[in-house]
């Protein structure tokens, strides 16, 4: 099963899901494999890898023909292996403009690993160019993480509508998986009024769990720790491991 976290505006917990959805999945038994697609490399930064110590990375498998096997790593967590994301991802769309199926890259480098690991999870960039694209073609499902805030309705009708495009013009395109409502503060007034219109507006597709703000969550990546390792009692830590329950249930495994 691959997994796509997907959203085209930033700060809205894409890379804080991906990573702590990850470790929960793993802590389970799953084998999960973590693909950094953002040229920030925060995901990768999050599991402790040294900034300087990013390449290689998936942007060596996409541009220059480098075997993916070679890019696995190992991460300090059991059961979960990484992919790093590089500088040179913020270029993609210029160095694969002329490549043919350049939409498709991602899909074709992951084929030989995707059935090693019950999960392989891609951590986006905030944009819907051409590495998100190639996430949702290469991706069977993709989560959509969301904070509500003004406007949030808006950007998921626009965000679907560009995700159909990508279905209506390049086809093989993920299926959404599930809303998820992250960084909700319910001290912020509007808060409660968005969640309910987010939820009234997509009704199934909202999974339950909601990420609320947890300073555990903002801390952990400085220490280059999942919220499990970091602080496996807090309530961020609790609800990735509720929200990887129901993934996984959504997924049709069992975690
Ligand atoms: P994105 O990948 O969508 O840009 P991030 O996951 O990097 O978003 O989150 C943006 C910022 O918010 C980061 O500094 C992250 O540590 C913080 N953050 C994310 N989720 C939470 C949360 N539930 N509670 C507190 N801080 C969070
Ligand atoms: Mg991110």
């Amino acid at each position: 099963m691959v997994i796509s976290l997907i959203n085209n505006k930033g700060g809205v917990g894409k890379t804080t899901t991906a990573v702590n959805l990850s470790a929960a999945l793993a802590s389970n038994g799953n084998t999960v494999l973590l693909v950094d697609l953002d040229s920030q490399g925060s995901a990768s930064l999050s599991l402790g890898v040294p900034r300087g110590d990013l390449s290689p990375s998936i942007a060596d498998a996409l541009f220059d023909d480098v075997n993916i096997q070679d890019l696995i790593r190992d991460t300090s967590v059991r059961n979960l292996k990484l992919i790093t994301g590089d500088f040179r991802l913020a270029n993609a769309d210029l160095a694969l403009a002329d490549v043919e199926g350049r939409e498709r890259l991602l899909r074709d480098v992951l084929q030989a690993v995707r059935d090693s690991f019950d999960y392989v999870v891609l951590d986006c960039p905030p944009s819907l160019s051409l590495l998100p694209i190639n996430a949702l073609t290469a991706a069977d499902t993709f989560i959509v993480p969301v904070s509500p805030q003004y406007l949030a309705l808006e950007g998921l009708v626009n965000l679907f509508s560009a995700v159909d495009r990508v279905r209506e013009n390049i086809g093989g395109c993920a299926e959404l998986l599930g809303i998820v409502i992250t960084l909700a503060d319910y001290r912020v007034r509007v808060t409660q009024e968005i969640v309910e219109i987010v939820r009234g507006h997509y009704g199934k597709d909202v999974f339950e769990t909601e990420i609320r703000g947890n300073v555990r969550l903002a801390e952990a990546p400085s220490f280059g720790q999942t919220v499990f390792q970091y602080d496996g009692a807090s309530a961020g830590a609790e609800a990735y491991y509720r929200l990887a329950v129901e993934v996984a249930t959504r997924s049709r495994r069992t975690i």
